[in-house]
């Protein structure tokens, strides 16, 4: 039999209906012939009331105290989940990530997969299981418990279906694919039938929630098709871009097609005359950041600790931010400065800087509203500009109508 794996995130197990909802397609997916192994996140807002509860007791949690507290979310749904799905007759079970095999390294809040094992589920299934998985995650080679950085439950559901040389890896959520852009902020975005897993990579690394991009880069290592739909869609047919958003390798497209845009908005600017200590003492903290540039400076070319340094760093996993200020204050006092103002805003799609056009005229497009760049950064699948964060749901908007609906 195939094996199909599932993810649902946390919109559709809110409550005890959508439970019971998710319980019934699980269901329907068992009796057209798969084995199913699901992968839940906490229900709701569990994870964001359980982080609220963390800062009230501690402005700075420990980072391995946290993932403790954390990972109880994901363990209520799986096991009532499971019990909603024994309620209709199936037979089900419930693991937590480290009980699944989840090995992870030894990094708290933002642990990275580093192998699965996968020998009880493959136990459970070959007993004719259903088998229920915490997502978000897993347990590090010494023995900690582990969680994977938000949104990833979709990370365990895609190297869970790796491991288990899985049919295809659904993604299940409150939204029928990836769309152009964040539906909730641009009214005519729409779903993107066909993806490739690296224009769907770049969105999720800028910004947009619906697909994890360390998911991402799992699935394209693997080679794992990821069909992202809604929790409330009808099982995949045999066409199943037609209901939803499908990523997996090479669908034809035009080169510099711009594909869509994506956003965040909890960012800072790490602006520093100093260049190496700065990314030691961001290490020292565990903060990971992206969009680094160091241009040398002084009359020594060779000296790498002298020069510019920009780096912007998500607030996604950074829990502790008032302790990383205070360290990063005592250490570089006004050589290094964090601008808490900006958001980010980026178009993507392959080829789509083979020419500085695209990059000319969004921010002429941007400019002509009032709308300043602060800074642009562009890789081969993206152009990012920095903008106020105010600006930045404006900012997409515009930069959709500019890319996408006059495209
Ligand atoms: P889940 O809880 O199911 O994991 P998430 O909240 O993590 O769901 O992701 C789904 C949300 O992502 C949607 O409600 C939507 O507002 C947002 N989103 C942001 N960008 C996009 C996009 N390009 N396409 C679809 N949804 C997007
Ligand atoms: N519950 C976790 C979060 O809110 C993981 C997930 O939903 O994927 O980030
Ligand atoms: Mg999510």
């Amino acid at each position: 039999m195939s094996v199909v794996v599932q993810k649902y995130g946390g919109s559709s197990v809110a409550d005890v209906d959508r439970l019971r909802a998710v319980a019934d397609r699980v269901m329907r997916t068992r009796r057209n012939g798969h084995d199913v192994v699901v992968v839940v996140s906490a229900m709701g807002d569990t994870t964001d009331e359980l982080l609220a509860l963390a800062k009230r007791v501690s402005p700075n949690p420990d980072r391995r105290e946290l993932d403790m507290l954390l990972t109880a979310g994901e363990r209520i749904s799986m096991a009532l989940l499971s019990m909603a799905i024994r309620e209709l007759g199936g037979d089900a079970i419930s693991f937590t990530g480290s009980q699944s095999g989840i090995i992870t390294n030894d990094r708290h809040v933002d642990a990275r997969i580093v192998e699965v094992r996968p020998f009880r589920v493959q136990d459970e299934l070959a007993r004719g299981k259903i088998v229920v998985i915490a997502g978000y995650q897993g347990v590090s080679y010494r023995r900690e418990v582990t969680t994977l950085g938000r949104g990833g439950s979709d990370t365990t559901a895609v190297a869970m279906a790796a491991a288990l040389d899985a049919e295809y890896c659904e993604i299940c959520s409150d939204v029928d694919g990836v769309y152009t852009a964040d539906p909730r902020v641009v009214s005519e975005a729409h779903r993107i039938d066909a993806l490739s897993y690296e224009e769907t990579q770049e969105l999720a690394e800028c910004g947009a929630k619906v697909l994890n991009a360390q998911a991402v880069e799992f699935a394209k290592e693997q080679g794992i098709a990821i069909y992202a739909r809604a929790t409330a869609s009808a099982l995949p047919g045999s066409d199943p871009s037609a209901d939803g958003t499908v990523v997996r390798r090479h669908p034809a497209r035009m080169p510099g097609t711009v594909v869509g845009v994506a956003s965040e908005k909890d960012v800072l600017l790490v602006d520093a005359d100093r260049t190496l200590p700065i990314l030691e003492a961001l290490d020292d903290h565990h903060v990971t950041g992206k969009q680094l540039h160091i241009i040398h400076g002084g009359s020594d070319p060779g000296s790498v600790n002298i020069g510019r340094l920009t780096l912007v760093v998500s607030r996604e996993n950074l829990h502790d931010e008032e302790r990383v200020r205070r360290a990063i204050m005592e250490r570089f006092g006004v050589a290094c400065r964090i601008v808490d103002s900006l958001g980010a805003v980026s178009v993507v799609g392959a080829g789509i800087n083979a020419s500085f056009q695209n990059v000319r005229r969004g921010t002429a497009a941007l400019e002509d509203k009032g709308l300043t760049a602060r800074g642009i950064a562009t890789s081969s699948f993206r152009i990012t500009w920095l903008v106020d964060r105010g600006s930045v749901d404006d900012a997409v908007r515009l930069l959709h109508e500019t890319f996408i609906r006059t495209a």
